[in-house]
């Protein structure tokens, strides 16, 4: 498998899949542009998409879909309450529009959403599982016990590492945004998403780390705790790999 991260962090989220065959996308939240060319710099066209996942309607994970499914009318898979929020909802082509409630199936491998918690109508992580599993996971406030058990045995993860707590709460936000984002329904921390790799009995081989903030982190603090909570667990055989919001970063399984 082939996983891509075109982009992530609260300006945009896109990350290209390829298992078996099916290349699909998580979340479109850059431009169909931008989509288009970085997948051109990976070798793939954007008009041989299989699909689009969308985990909830927020504009850093939407902001090319009207656009994308216009002009090449790929089909996008979400919860039918995820479709109804997105403020593009009305500019989308009805036959693009696929609700799901936890499942489907394209070619050789199957997508199941999975319930993450946020302040989104219905907000989902997925799982892409054929002869290989991947998770991605970001957005959500803390890891349920249903979700650990959706990211067991994956051997690649896109995992949201969103802040560290004490630049959080020594930052620039106000008091009521950093409440929601420490809250059930707001972001990961970097030591919530290492403590859930720790946890993992079934360790992935290759992490992604997410939605990364550009004020309450910062790409050095969230290697070296995420790092370090690993190394006091006694795991060093996870590649972690740092996202960025302007650089498309790149692995195969
Ligand atoms: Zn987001
Ligand atoms: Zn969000």
């Amino acid at each position: 498998m082939q996983v891509a991260v075109l982009a992530s962090g609260s300006k945009g989220n896109a990350t290209f899949i390829e298992m078996e065959g099916v290349k699909l996308l998580v979340d479109a939240g850059i431009s169909t542009r931008r989509i288009k060319q970085e997948l051109s710099n990976l070798g793939v066209d954007i008009a041989d998409l299989d699909g689009i996942f969308i985990t909830h309607e927020h504009i850093d994970h939407v902001k090319g879909l009207a656009t994308l499914s216009k002009k090449y009318r790929i089909a996008l898979y979400s919860r039918p309450e995820t479709f109804r929020a997105m403020s593009c909802y009305r500019e989308i082509p009805i036959e693009c529009l696929n609700p799901i409630k936890d499942r489907v199936t394209l070619g050789r491998i199957s997508v199941r959403a999975f319930d993450i918690s946020h302040d989104a109508v219905n907000p989902v992580g997925y799982v892409i599982q054929g002869s290989s599993r991947c998770v991605v996971a970001t957005d959500t406030g803390y890891i349920s016990k249903g979700m650990q058990a959706m990211l067991e045995g994956a051997q690649v993860m896109v995992l949201e590492a969103n802040h560290d707590v004490d630049m959080l709460k020594m930052g620039p936000y106000p008091r009521s945004l950093q409440l929601r984002i420490l809250g059930r329904q707001g972001h990961l921390s970097n030591e919530i998403t290492a403590q859930t790799l720790a946890k993992l009995k079934n360790r992935p081989k290759k992490v992604f780390l997410a939605h990364l903030s550009e004020q309450n982190n910062s790409p050095e603090v969230a290697m070296d705790t995420v790092k370090s909570i690993l190394a006091q667990e006694g795991i060093e055989d996870i590649e972690l790999f740092m996202t960025s919001p302007n650089q498309c970063v790149s692995t195969t399984y």
